[in-house]
């Protein structure tokens, strides 16, 4: 038996292991269980302390570090109740993984014996050595010392394993020179950014109470999962995580019966396991179900501030893939593993709320809220418009460029889906129609005219990367492994600017001067309805569309990087002070070495897999069928697989010329361009050849495992 074959018996067999006693560990018994939540906090820290705590994670006042010592013990005693022998800073540099240090409470006593010791210092600050984080220029070696800050407002959570319990402090990545190395600092700063100006339109509006405005996210993530024993037998997926080569299976997506379909057994086991494990973490996992490839599913919690979901995500994506392998599985959240079938996103829904739990982007139900909603969505609509580039570029990678464009996925070209009810609002107002009406007071902007906008939009677009859904926005055209921080930086610092540039016009009128106020909006939506498109994404009509009205279409990863460098980016960035130049330089940097690296392995792997497994495997046909040419059928079969196989080494050649052709280029961003322009087309003709010979070469002697085992046998 081939090991193919031999993986295939065992998968047959797979028994389900059943891990937990779900009566008694039910979602309300465990939830929150490893989280330092306002509970534990209760019950750990002193009456002024917990007080002074909370305070600072509700955001109303910063931190006190008289307080640092006390929170510290009580934080260390909650961890030790609960079994932890270690604590860690974890944080999320510009690798765009979570990072981790361990360090044990150990404190020897010199007395042969030991203490367990965990002081304010160590609470609110580390300093792992830094120095092999890709910084983007921003770090020299000689001052490679960057220090983790405390995020006070990121709940405080244990990694509980099987053999040990570690306390896990949520915390930003700075340098000495406090600059940001990581991705969380500059969402921070663009969530203040948007909150401030925000707070500007409200009070034009006569909103005096509401303190501070911030963002919400709920992350619809996508993923595969396939059998274990297969994926391992794939030097692409373990090295790459997406297929490098692969036949079309027999049977793909067509029949649609994956989606909403019942769900497999084993899949539903390694969901049970997920959804109780991040329920433990006071992680809200809500809904699960089989996405429209077969092997894709997904799940989606309910949503929370942005600073707490962004993080939340970035564990819901490792603890799928730590339970994944509990029950035989590999978890793939690869854009596009598969090709010629649908590849996974990131569908971030956001919406920007008050803390007093006002929704900005949910119409309201009398004529004065509808029109402060008008405000709020109008500003959305401007910032994708005019920043359209940016929010391109912060979903910019190797990875997407498999995806955006292809089945299923949203097209590089931004545009905003508002459903038709509320896209005709928004015309008429662009037209200036509703300012006709001459009655008075709000009447001037038709807000009474307005119909009570539907809170559950029916209308639903699914082509769209960027769609208004009833009382939020679905940014739809994220990664399913990008983190969230990114993009919604940059959402937020171009929809900081729009309102920054609403508030300024409205700060000129008097409160409650609504025909002014029409004006100012008329204008806005004039200048950028553009943006608004209702239909179809996928089409090839939108394209050309989508040029006439000069709407940007940056097709690949090296075509969207340049735009954030612009001097419209670094004003931007700079203006809002969510990343100095240098900072925004770095990031940038990062994107493309990123970009290059990745490329450069992917051919690196597909040539390995070709000289050594592709074209031995075709050799060894080649003989098999020498020995049978008597057969005219046989011998066709043989000039069709021998042909092929000179193709193949061709292919081959070109590959690594155009690979060497890559490294000669001179600077990252021209090495960028050859990897974009000749490396990967280099890659698929040879693909092309591979994917032709799987479909002639005896099954018992292919190497790999084909689509069809891996999509449908686990
Ligand atoms: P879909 O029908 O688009 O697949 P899902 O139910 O899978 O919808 O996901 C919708 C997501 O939107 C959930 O994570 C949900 O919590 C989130 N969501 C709902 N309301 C808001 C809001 N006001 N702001 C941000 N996210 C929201
Ligand atoms: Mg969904």
């Amino acid at each position: 038996m081939t090991a193919r074959q031999t993986a295939i018996t065992t998968i047959a067999n797979h028994k389900i292991a059943s891990t937990q006693d779900y009566l008694e560990n039910a979602g309300e018994a465990i939830y929150g269980q490893y989280v330092f939540h306002e509970e534990a906090q209760r019950e750990y820290l002193a009456k002024p302390v917990f007080k002074k705590l909370r305070r600072t994670i509700e955001g109303h006042e910063p931190f006190d570090p008289a307080i640092m010592d006390a929170v510290a013990q009580g934080v260390k005693e909650w961890a030790m109740a609960h079994g932890a022998t270690h604590y860690t800073h974890w944080f999320v540099p510009m690798t765009g993984s979570t990072a981790e240090k361990h360090d044990s409470f150990l404190s020897p006593t010199g007395d042969g014996r030991t203490l367990a010791e965990f002081s304010g210092k160590m609470l609110v600050q580390g300093e792992p050595d830094a120095s092999s984080f890709p910084s983007g220029g921003i770090r020299a070696t000689f001052e490679a010392r960057g220090y983790t800050a405390w995020d006070v407002t990121s709940p405080i959570f244990l990694q509980v394993e099987p053999n040990g319990v570690t306390l896990t402090i949520p915390t930003a990545f700075v340098s000495y020179t406090g600059e940001a190395l990581d991705h969380k600092i500059p969402m921070l700063r663009s969530q203040e950014a948007l909150g401030k100006q925000a707070l500007r339109v409200l009070r034009w509006f006569d909103n005096l109470t509401a303190q501070r405005v911030f963002t919400n996210i709920g992350p619809e993530q996508e993923y595969f999962l396939v059998d274990r024993r297969l994926a391992e037998q794939r030097p692409d997926l373990i090295l790459t995580g997406r297929t490098l080569f692969g036949a079309p299976s027999p049977k793909g997506q067509e029949l649609e019966d994956q989606y909403f379909g019942s769900i497999r057994e084993r899949i539903l086991a390694f969901m049970m396991d997920l959804d109780r494990e991040l329920w433990r973490l006071g992680i809200p996992a809500k809904t699960r179900h089989n996405e429209v490839a077969p092997g894709q599913f997904e799940m989606a919690p309910v949503y929370e501030p942005t600073s707490v979901g962004s993080d939340h995500n970035m564990v819901v994506m490792s603890m799928m893939r730590r339970l994944a392998l509990r029950h035989d599985l590999t978890f793939l959240i690869h854009e596009k593993p598969f090709a010629g079938i649908n590849g996974s996103g990131k569908h971030n829904n956001w919406s920007m709320a008050t803390d007093e739990g006002e929704n900005l982007l949910d119409p309201g139900n009398d004529p004065h809220a509808n029109a402060q909603f008008l405000a709020f969505l109008v500003a959305v609509i401007r910032a994708v418009n005019v920043h359209a580039d940016l929010l391109r570029a912060s979903i910019a990678d190797a990875g997407q460029d498999h995806r955006l464009g292809a089945n299923e996925a949203p097209p590089a070209i931004m545009s905003i889906f508002l459903g038709s009810q509320l896209e005709d609002v928004v015309e008429q107002l662009g037209k200036g129609a509703m300012s006709g009406s001459k009655k008075g007071g709000s009447a001037d902007l038709g807000v009474t005219s307005l119909p009570v906008l539907p809170k559950d939009a029916t209308d639903r677009n699914r082509t769209s990367p960027f769609a208004f859904t009833g009382n939020k926005f679905e940014f739809r055209a994220v990664g399913s492994s990008a983190p969230i921080y990114w993009p919604q930086t940059v959402l937020n610092t171009a929809v900081a600017d729009s309102l920054c540039q609403l508030a300024d016009e409205l700060e000129k009128l008097d409160h409650g001067d609504f025909a002014g106020l029409t004006k100012i909006l008329s204008t806005i939506v004039k200048a950028n309805r553009q943006v608004l498109f209702e239909g179809n994404g996928y089409s090839e009509e939108w394209h050309a569309e989508a040029a006439r009205r000069g709407l940007p279409n940056n097709r690949t990863t090296v075509d969207a990087l340049p735009s954030l460098t612009t001097d419209k980016a670094k004003a931007l960035f700079s203006g809002f002070g969510v990343l100095s130049e240098r900072e925004l330089a770095s990031r940038v940097e990062i994107n493309w070495e990123r970009y290059v690296k990745v490329q450069n392995i992917e051919a690196n792997c597909a040539l390995d897999i070709a000289l050594t497994m592709i074209l031995p495997a075709t050799a060894k046909y080649l003989g098999q069928l020498g020995g049978a040419s008597s057969s005219r059928g046989i011998s066709s079969v043989c000039e069709r697989v021998s042909g092929l196989a000179d193709k193949l080494v061709d292919a081959i050649g070109a590959l690594e010329h155009a690979k060497h052709k890559a490294h000669e280029a001179g600077s990252v961003q021209a090495e960028a361009r050859v990897f974009c322009d000749q490396v990967i087309p280099a890659q698929s003709a040879l693909r092309e050849v591979a994917d032709e010979l799987e479909t002639l070469v005896d099954d018992e002697l292919w190497p790999l495992p084909k689509y069809r085992e891996l999509l449908f046998q686990y």
